[in-house]
C-alpha cells in the first residue's frame, strides 16, 4: 500500500499517510528500542480511506537495524 498507493482489500486509491511519532511517555505511533524516548523507531502507517484497512512502516534504516537488534531472537 505504502508502494502501490492502492488498498489490496478493496483497490481505493484514496491511501492517507499518517506519520510516526515519538512524544513524551511514548505517545504517538513508535517502537521503543532504547532507554529513552529519543530513540523511539516511528512508525508510518498508511490507512486505506474507504474500508479502514491500515499498513504500517518502519521507515529508516537505522530504526529497522535497532529494533533487530533489541527484538530479533
Ligand atoms: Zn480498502
Amino acid at each position: 500500500m505504502k508502494n502501490s498507493r492502492v488498498c489490496p482489500k478493496c483497490q481505493n486509491d484514496e491511501i492517507v499517510r499518517i506519520p510516526g511519532e515519538a512524544r513524551a511517555f511514548g505517545a504517538g505511533n513508535n517502537i521503543l528500542v532504547g532507554g529513552t524516548i529519543f530513540s523511539a523507531a516511528k512508525v508510518t502507517r498508511y490507512l486505506c480511506a474507504s474500508c479502514g484497512f491500515s499498513e504500517e512502516w518502519v521507515g529508516s534504516a537505522d530504526d529497522l537495524a535497532s529494533i533487530k537488534k533489541k527484538y530479533a531472537t
